[in-house]
């Protein structure tokens, strides 16, 4: 239950200023039908009543706004692609929506240094494929590419499918271009690899999930573009096995190695039912994506041919296809990439993002479908092996309050025994905002609230977000 804070209710003359500011029709939308997709998330969890979608182009558009929404106390909901997974980016209750899709323009791309200087609501692919002519890309590789913003990216600190070989965004973020609660402009948009002259504060707003400030640009380091890319698709008997074969992979493939994804077999049979999934490989109980990523394509060809096949005379898998052809890898990925899809229309989907010790990977799927029982219709685990974080999936009919709170007890439990985390990589948005004074201490709690006092004191800035 949550109740709509004291903020005001938007009126004519405030609707008069921001057409004044952005103009009429396309940056300042109050038509219903054009409101639709901007109130709802991604996965269709929220559905908010926003009566307005302002689309500034620049820094300033944006400073102006938020002067105006403080001195009014109007709340605001900052927007990038609004692909996120914990319902941060919809508003809850009538929140101004600040959308950043106007402000994608691509600055700088500095060749020598691989940095690259954009406007926060460019698009993670289009900023790729800007890359891409330069033989440079970005580190960072999500499923929702085609939709997610670069600035969305950071406000999450988002992670994905390649954190293992290159970070997050935490480790990629050069710097950034605030606006703050009151409309001052922090200018922490250096493209040097090192400065330590002072606090890093621009590492504060990496994952704020719009809370602290808005990010109006950013600076990045990219990743040089690798001429070879090799995949391999893995079919397993058990979860020991793929431990094995992952600790075997990380010795064999050494620095070619660029992603670790692992699926079980509920995760596939539901991808067939709800996704249009074809997978090279059927029947196995653990199945393990592996892809390598060079400079030379013959040199990680034979790496990559030599692990499957001592991994198959070892007896580590049962069964494996490997490829270097780019249209194939595509569709081994779009396996992985697409599962998401299946969940928007399902009766009732909770979806867990757990960091934990990788040896405890799939115990906590079996626990969970041990402790549910048949109170539910499937429960399945799949994720970023390479870096401990499951996405644990729970599917029932209908919504259950009294299953949801007791399954969110005896995770958070289990979680926190073992020092992982709630949130791996989806942030805490609306959905799971409530975890913030649960899993940290309370000296950390305390210290994330003064923050948030000292820079948003009237709390305009994506209310009921992350702050219980
Ligand atoms: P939004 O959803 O629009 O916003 C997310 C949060 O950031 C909100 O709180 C919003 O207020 C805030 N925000 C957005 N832009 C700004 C800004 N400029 N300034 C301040 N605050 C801002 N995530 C992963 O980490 N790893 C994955 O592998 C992954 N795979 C996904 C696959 C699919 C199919 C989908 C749909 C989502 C996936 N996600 C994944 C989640 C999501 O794509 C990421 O969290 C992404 O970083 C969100 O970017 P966005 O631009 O869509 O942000």
């Amino acid at each position: 239950q949550v109740e709509r804070g004291f903020y005001n209710y938007l009126q004519e003359p405030h609707l008069r200023y921001f057409q004044d500011l952005l103009g009429y029709e396309e940056r300042v939308l109050t038509n219903l039908s054009d409101l639709e997709k901007y109130n709802v998330d991604w996965f269709q969890q929220v559905r908010g009543s926003s009566a307005v979608v302002l689309k500034p182009k620049t820094t300033e558009e944006v400073s102006k706004i938020i002067v105006y929404c403080n001195q009014y106390k109007l709340a605001l909901c900052t927007q990038g692609g609004n692909t996120g997974v914990a319902s941060g980016a919809v508003p809850v209750f009538d929140e101004i929506i600040l959308s950043m899709e106007l402000m994608n323009e691509i600055i700088e791309i500095d060749e020598n240094s691989g940095t690259v200087v954009c406007q926060a609501g460019v698009i993670l692919e289009e900023l790729d494929n800007a890359l891409a002519g330069k033989g440079l890309m970005v580190p960072l590789d999500l499923g929702s590419k085609g939709s997610c913003q670069i600035g969305g990216n950071v406000a999450t600190n988002a992670g994905g499918m390649r954190v293992m070989r290159y970070g997050n965004m935490h480790g990629n973020t050069l710097g950034l271009e605030v606006v703050k609660a009151n409309g001052e402009v922090l200018d922490c948009l250096t493209s040097v690899r090192k400065d330590n002259s002072g606090l890093h504060l621009k590492n504060l707003f990496i994952g704020s999930e719009g809370t602290l400030g808005i990010i109006t640009k950013v600076a990045l380091q990219c990743s040089t573009r690798p001429k070879s890319q090799h995949v391999t698709f893995l079919g397993l008997q058990t979860f020991d096995k793929v431990l094995k074969t992952s600790k075997k992979a990380k010795h064999e493939l050494g620095e070619i190695l660029s992603a670790m994804e692992v699926m079980d077999s509920h995760t596939i049979k539901w991808g067939k039912e709800h996704t249009n999934l074809v997978s090279p490989l059927d029947d196995y109980p653990f199945y393990l994506l592996i892809e390598t990523a060079g400079s030379n394509v013959e040199h990680d060809s034979i790496k990559m041919n030599e692990f499957l096949e001592s991994a198959l005379k070892g007896h580590y898998v049962l069964n494996g296809v490997v490829t270097g052809e780019p249209s194939k890898i595509q569709s081994i990925w779009a396996i992985r990439e697409n599962l998401p899809q299946g969940f928007k229309d399902y009766g009732w989907c909770a979806l867990y993002d757990l960091s934990l010790p990788v040896t405890e990977y799939f115990n906590i799927v079996d626990e969970t479908r041990d402790y549910l029982k048949n109170h539910v219709e499937d429960v399945f685990g799949f994720g970023h092996l390479g870096d401990g974080n499951l996405h644990l999936q729970v599917l029932a009919r209908k919504y259950d309050k009294w299953l949801a709170d007791d399954l969110e007890t005896f995770l958070t439990k289990r979680i926190l025994d073992m020092r992982g985390s709630m949130s791996a990589e989806h942030g805490l948005g609306f959905l799971k905002r409530k975890y913030l004074p649960i899993v940290n201490d309370h000296p950390s709690y305390t210290l994330m609230t003064d923050l948030k006092k000292l820079l948003d004191p009237n709390r305009i800035l994506n209310p009921y977000k992350v702050f219980p």
